[in-house]
């Protein structure tokens, strides 16, 4: 098995400056990257070739030994080089490397020259998820389904029939226009070419050299028990497809929750508004309150109860995210007054009006109290 020596393959000279050699390597890489040589075997196996070589060189130390050494240097552990058996294919490590040439290239820099990653990257969904008190109170999936941009089948993502790419003609590969604006010359972005400095030259005929298209996806989506109104929840990579091998966007699913007929929401406690009969606010029962886990809570009424009074019933509100806690149902009591009385219900309420002492209503006792008092004080002036 003879290996092509390490200055070959990155085209330099013994004597090469550690510059020479980056600069030749980043040259190599671009020209061999997979993303620009898709289903190119020679190129993938040039491209991991020429990495083991940079590993190597770009390391003064290792490199001084492969020149004592040789390729023997590096084989003892029978794994081969740094793209041995187990790295091959880690198509992770190729991104890498490509991003960090790019961000040297181009990024923050002299020329201001975009990434080529982040342009090419899926514009980012929202979502408006609807869903009732009681999902958000259990939590769990939700299926959702939407339109999003896909990466091309046919063209596996590039947007080329070929793969090949050409130099912008409307920037000649600069990625920046110039334009005479009166006295000054401004410099922007170019628009064919998106600042990328190339176009496709055969565009795939299915997704029209975009590299992605559009499709109904459908997607399960957890939604954590407890979650609250205006939830935003981040969905990495379920955004639009990113154009030309670009990162795919990210999917933004925002949480509303409707309005339930029984319960009202606040923060972790629900409120529910209780109509009992005016016999039990008066001598006292117990009714039946509904929870919003589907059950029935028994509540004592003391006798005596009035409209407006507030019952805690504890736990039986919403969850408390990541606490294993509950909020509790707070019941405010409505008295009903009974309506559509037939004649001898009404005879029956005025005997019993009658039998009433004023004792039975301290309220009225002493709100007439006040109001005789008042009188009596305007008379006085
Ligand atoms: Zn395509
Ligand atoms: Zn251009």
């Amino acid at each position: 098995m003879s290996k092509q020596d390490y200055y070959d393959l990155l085209g330099v000279n013994k004597t090469a400056s550690s510059d020479e050699i980056k600069k030749s390597y980043r040259k190599l890489a671009m020209k061999y990257h997979p993303d620009r040589n898709q289903g190119d075997k020679e190129a993938e196996k040039k491209f991991k070739e020429i990495n083991e070589a940079y590993e190597i060189l770009k390391d003064d130390q290792k490199r001084s030994a492969y020149d004592r050494g040789g390729h023997a240097a590096f084989e003892q552990g029978g794994g081969g080089g740094a793209w041995g058996a187990g790295n091959s294919g880690n198509f992770d490590d190729f991104s890498d490397i490509f991003g960090n040439i790019f961000n040297d290239f181009m990024g923050g820099g002299q020329r201001g020259r975009p990434n080529a990653a982040e342009m090419n990257r899926g514009s980012d969904l929202r979502y408006n998820l609807g869903i009732s008190l009681e999902e958000a109170y259990s939590g769990g999936k939700h299926q959702i389904q939407f339109r999003s941009h896909v990466s091309c089948s046919t063209c596996n993502g590039s947007g080329s029939k070929t793969g090949k790419v050409i130099k912008c003609k409307s920037c000649n590969g600069s990625g920046r226009e110039r334009m005479q604006q009166g006295f000054f010359v401004v410099e922007r972005t170019c628009g064919t070419c998106g600042g990328v400095g190339e176009t496709i030259a055969d565009p795939c005929p299915k997704c029209r050299g975009q590299g992605s298209i559009e499709e109904k996806r459908s997607l399960n989506v957890n939604i954590p028990a407890g979650v609250e109104e205006g939830t935003r929840m981040r969905i990495t990579g379920e955004g639009d497809a990113g154009k030309r091998g670009g990162k795919s966007g990210d999917l933004y699913i925002f949480i509303s929750i409707s309005p339930h007929k029984l319960f009202t929401r606040e923060g972790a406690n629900l409120h529910c508004v209780m109509p009992i009969k005016m016999s039990t606010a008066a001598i006292g029962g117990s009714v039946e309150v509904p929870s919003i886990d589907g059950s029935k809570v028994k509540l004592n009424i003391p006798e005596g109860t009035q409209s407006g009074m507030q019952f805690r019933v504890k736990g039986k509100g919403m969850p408390i995210m990541k606490s294993g806690r509950f909020g509790d149902m707070i019941v405010h009591v409505k008295v009903e007054i009974p309506v559509r009385l037939t004649q001898t219900q009404k005879d029956m309420l005025k005997k019993f009006d009658e039998a009433c002492g004023e004792n039975c209503n301290p309220e009225s006792q002493s709100f007439f109290g006040k109001m005789r008092g008042f009188f009596e004080d305007l008379k006085k002036r």
